[in-house]
């Protein structure tokens, strides 16, 4: 667009998993404003806090301030990065990535990379790490956000789909919200329920969580449950369903299996047992059961309360359990809805982004789906060593297993949980190379090289949202600096490669964005996202479209299992026999504060975008602990008094703040701040930085998702 010429372009929103569509306003040369998108169906014009405010993340002024605007390479760790050609750097990055290869193995390499990516960036670099470098060592942060609910979705329906779509809020009788704060965290999604109540007062809303969110003061049963009981809810909740003959008998037999398995477990879970277990009543208990039950149309929204624990894929599974058992899915109104944390988690997924998937949903384990890959790629075949996952890759840097670590789009040294042994990792890797939008994140401080790339307004391609849909975008300013599209980046790299290590330089042909996505189009023939009847164009002329759409359709499919075949062998959902453990850390008396966390109204994860804008900072300018009023009378602390928050890895010095949400022996700390913000130190007497050098590394031993939301820790007056 020629300066001055003022130009609207269609996007969408670059924050969560809603996936709101956006008009950007431009002149040109800089994004002069933003506002919702009334053609959208995610959003028909709406935008919360942090939509309306994107065009203020594109100021010019502020992009020279923060933004990566050329290659930086240091050769030896005690210089400074200096700025490079991104000829010289390219080459030097193929020829130090190959020689490893060739002296320690691809294993030797590790790519993790982002849900904040587009599809088409998502898919050249699982190629590149799958197809050329041969190693499996590629991982996301979606590890952090959605992998239990992928792991859930795969035991229980047979497929990584999320089965229900927006409208169905619009249709539903009961909605269960659980481990969720979806006003904060899905605002416009959040709207969509009050007003589907304004529209249906007979609709009832249900909130499962520890904390006494908005979103659950609005409810009409708020349930409090203790952080990582949300099993035993579940149990009892279908336990009381058979007591209570609220179960739909000829729906299990004719479509589901193991539901005998699951009977027997459940007997022990009666209503004292989980009321005791989770922290409420039985009164409430056996409400919320019979309000699931007998509803025509029950649909649960759920994120990170499920996801981000040591039980993460059995949280998943025994609320999918209670859906199939009362036979709440696949009708409108109805089903599990998982509500994705990153606005592309779903892309990432769908071209086999994490360390255990291919492309298109298939199964590095399946030596079938293996060969199919191999074929569309046209390599012999693709490695079948299971790839590290999140937290496993920086203990693989750390040990000296994995020598160089490609991070992409995200910032791991703020976001992934043990702190120390992250950054720890960091030092000792060979290379770090960090390709990212902004200079100011806590990981670029560790890079080797850092290579400069696009962002939100700049970048063309596709993103999936929350309810399977995908929607296409253009560029509406040309790239700032030196930056490189995050796709362009990876082929050039990638062709250098295989010219070092002496292949013929076809894998990666690629002159522009939309081949990519032709060629990931292909990869979903006859899969369960199949939708090789999409096209560019029919997204631009039609708009935004949900999988699947197969060749042939003429629209996407808005719910999925209508007809009670699901993606299994047998074609019938299958039971997972779920048994409630505790969480990984119980409090004791050393430690006895259950330490939860969670996303704030106006932030976005580590902040590095939605902390370049002050108004953001109007509902919460600082970090603080929550606490219950009963918890701070005892001790003595007064409201905005210091005091120092203490788990078994680190401590943090916070201004504390009463709340009404929390119950006692409850804290709770936003998961944004990182150490610009927060000062305190770890466990080896050096900084830490941010929540998540208090929180727990272990992790779910189906989805490898860690337990972020829930530490052991105690509280001092500082
Ligand atoms: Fe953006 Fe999510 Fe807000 Fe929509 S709800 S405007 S996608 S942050």
């Amino acid at each position: 667009t020629a300066a001055g010429a003022r130009t609207e372009t269609k996007a969408t929103c670059c924050y969560c998993g809603v996936g709101c569509g956006v008009i950007v306003e431009s002149d040109g040369e800089k994004v002069t404003g933003v506002r919702g998108d009334p053609d959208h169906p995610a959003n028909f014009g709406r935008l919360c806090t942090k939509g309306s405010t994107l065009h203020l993340t594109a100021n010019p002024v502020l992009q020279q301030q923060v933004r990566a605007l050329h290659p930086e390479l240091r050769l030896a760790r005690n210089q400074q990065r200096e700025r490079a050609s991104w000829e010289s750097t390219m080459d030097f990055l193929a020829r130090r990535v190959e020689a490893t290869i060739r002296e320690h193995g691809p294993d030797s390499i590790g790519f993790y990379i982002s849900g904040q990516l587009l599809t088409e960036d998502y898919y050249v670099f699982n190629k590149l790490a799958k197809g050329l470098v041969r190693t499996n060592n590629i991982d996301t942060n979606s590890r952090l956000c959605m992998s239990s609910a992928v792991a859930g979705y795969k035991q229980t329906l047979g497929a990584d789909a999320p089965p229900a779509c927006y409208e169905d809020i619009d249709e539903a009788q009961v909605i269960f919200i659980v481990g969720s704060n979806t006003a904060y965290a899905h605002p416009i999604l959040y709207r969509r329920i009050e007003e589907a109540r304004k529209k249906n007062p007979a609709l009832k809303v249900i909130v499962a969580d520890p904390r006494r969110t908005d979103t659950a003061r609005e409810a009409d049963l708020f349930l409090p449950i203790l952080p990582g009981t949300d099993v035993a809810l579940f149990n009892g909740m279908l336990h009381i369903c058979l007591w209570e003959d609220l179960i739909d008998t000829a729906y299990i037999d004719a479509h589901t299996e193991g539901f005998v398995e699951l009977k027997r477990t459940v007997r022990d879970y009666t209503p004292k047992f989980v009321a005791d277990t989770c922290g409420i009543t039985e009164e409430d208990l056996i409400r919320a059961a019979r309000w699931f039950g007998q509803s025509k149309a029950t649909l649960s929204l759920y994120c990170q309360g499920l996801n981000q624990s040591a039980a993460g894929t059995a949280k998943n599974a025994a609320l999918i359990n209670l859906h199939l058992a009362t036979h709440q899915i696949g009708k409108p109104g109805a089903g599990p809805f998982s509500l994705t944390g990153q606005p592309n988690a779903m892309g990432g997924r769908e071209v086999g982004g994490l360390a255990n998937l291919l492309s298109a949903h298939r199964d590095m384990a399946n030596p079938e789906h293996r060969a199919e890959v191999a074929r569309l790629w046209g390599v012999d075949d693709v490695p079948s060593t299971p790839g590290k996952t999140a937290v496993e890759m920086f203990e693989a840097v750390r040990s000296g297993e994995i020598k160089i670590i490609w991070i992409a789009c995200t910032n791991p040294a703020q976001s992934l949980p043990e702190q120390k042994m992250v950054r720890e990792a960091l030092k000792h890797a060979e290379l770090v190379i960090v390709q990212e939008a902004y200079r100011t994140t806590a990981t670029v401080d560790y890079a080797d090289v850092l290579l400069p790339a696009t962002t939100w307004s700049e970048k063309e391609g596709t993103v999936t949202n929350s309810e399977r849909r995908i929607t296409r975008f253009k560029p509406v300013l040309p790239k700032p600096g030196e930056t490189r599209h995050d796709w362009e980046i990876v082929i050039d790299f990638a062709r250098r490669l295989e010219q070092r290590m002496g292949k013929a330089g076809t894998l990666f042909p690629y002159e522009n964005v939309e081949q990519i996505w032709n060629e990931h189009r292909e990869s979903t023939r006859g899969r369960d996202l199949d939708i090789t009847g999409l096209s560019y164009r029919i997204l631009e002329q039609q708009g935004p479209q949900q999988w699947p759409y197969p060749e042939g359709a003429v629209t996407g499919k808005k719910r999925l299992y209508e007809d009670g075949i699901f993606p299994t062998a047998s074609g019938r959902a299958r039971f997972v026999d779920t048994v409630y453990k505790p969480v990984v850390e119980p409090v004791d008396a050393r430690f006895p504060f259950r330490l939860t966390t969670g996303r704030l109204r106006d932030q976005w994860h580590g902040m590095s975008r939605s902390g370049t804008v002050a108004q953001l900072f109007s509902h919460a300018s600082e970090p603080a602990v929550m606490l219950a009023q009963s918890d701070m009378d005892r001790r003595m602390i007064a409201n905005g008094d210091l005091v120092h928050v203490t788990s078994r890895r680190g401590s943090q010095i916070l201004p504390a703040l009463a709340s009404d949400e929390i119950r006692a022996g409850q804290a709770f700390i936003g998961m944004h701040w990182g150490e610009e913000y927060v000062s305190g130190r770890g466990s080896d007497g050096a900084g830490t930085y941010g929540v998540n050098a208090l929180t727990v590394p272990a992790f779910c031993p189906s989805s490898k998702q860690p337990e972020l939301k829930h530490a052991a820790t105690k509280i001092l007056k500082a």
